[in-house]
Order: structure tokens, then C-alpha cells, then sequence
């Protein structure tokens, strides 16, 4: 069960307390996108999101995209933040996690994999060594594979056990 629980939960990517986050010696971001930067349909970030960005990279944070969603929907959102992609990560195998640290020249264990999923993002990052984050999703619309994956999710992590803030 261990695997599937973050190292820490947030309401959103705009709670992380970036400072603390470096002091444990994170240097670099793996962020899902579906869920975790904006909700399903949106296509691009906003300004308030392209500034976050912006403050990770003048922090000297390395950041990268990697979504199990398609090339269009992953390409145009990265372009948007000038930020390096890729599509169908196949999340949660931790070979392309491992690629895109390799590919931002970091380890593992210096990245902190961002993410709404337990099954995808929390798996794929605690299996490939990272430090990992729980975003609460955004939305409630999601596909159907999705919301029957929350049902499991709720039970390995209940919300009443999800503490803001707070190393799980
Ligand atoms: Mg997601």
C-alpha cells in the first residue's frame, strides 16, 4: 500500500511549499496534467499558472510534462509553458519517469513527481524513487475508467486521512 500513498498532499500545485520542497534536496518537477495543472478541458494554462511556472524556473527548478494523454493535448499545453513533454508516459511504468529525470539531469530521488492519481502519478513516481505529491483533482468530470479507479483510491487513501500540507 505504501506505493500507492504520496510523500505529501496538496490541494493544488499552488500550495507547495516550494522552499521546503528544495531544502529536502528536490531539484526538479514531473507534473501530470489532466486533473492536476487544469481540469480535463482545458486546453492551456492561465496566466496565474504560466506564472507559477515561471517563479519554479527562477527558483532553479527543472520541470517537465509527462501525461498519459495524447500528443496534441500534452505538446500544445507544454509549448504554453516552455517546458519539455511526453504523451503517452505509460504511467505508472517508471521507464519514461526515469528517461525524462536522465533527460532534465537530475535522479530520482531529487524529483518530485506532481500528480491527481494514486494508480498513475503516486505508483509511477514512488516506484521510480521519487518524492511524490497529491494534487486533489480539480474537477469531478473525468472518463468512467477514472471515477471506478476513486472508489480504490478512496479506500487505500481516505479523505478524512488526506492532511494538507502534511508528509502522509
Ligand atoms: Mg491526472
Amino acid at each position: 500500500m505504501r506505493l500507492f500513498k504520496p510523500s505529501l498532499y496538496e490541494l493544488s500545485i499552488f500550495d507547495i511549499d516550494l522552499d521546503a520542497l528544495k531544502e529536502r534536496g528536490i531539484k526538479g518537477f514531473i507534473f501530470d496534467v489532466d486533473n492536476t495543472i487544469v481540469p480535463y478541458d482545458t486546453p492551456k494554462p492561465d496566466k496565474k499558472i504560466k506564472d507559477w511556472f515561471k517563479k519554479l524556473e527562477k527558483m532553479g527548478f527543472v520541470s517537465y510534462i509527462a501525461s498519459n494523454n495524447n500528443k496534441g493535448r500534452v505538446e500544445h499545453f507544454a509549448a504554453e509553458l516552455g517546458i519539455g513533454f511526453l504523451p503517452k508516459a505509460k504511467k505508472p511504468l517508471t521507464k519514461n519517469l526515469k528517461k525524462i529525470c536522465a533527460d532534465m539531469g537530475i535522479s530520482p530521488k531529487e524529483t518530485a513527481m506532481v500528480g491527481d492519481q494514486l494508480f498513475t502519478d503516486m505508483l509511477g513516481g514512488n516506484m521510480a524513487g521519487m518524492f511524490t505529491v497529491l494534487i486533489e483533482q480539480i474537477s469531478p468530470v473525468e472518463g468512467k475508467f477514472i471515477k471506478f479507479k476513486r472508489i480504490f483510491e478512496r479506500l487505500i487513501l481516505p479523505h478524512k486521512k488526506r492532511v494538507k500540507g502534511i508528509i502522509c
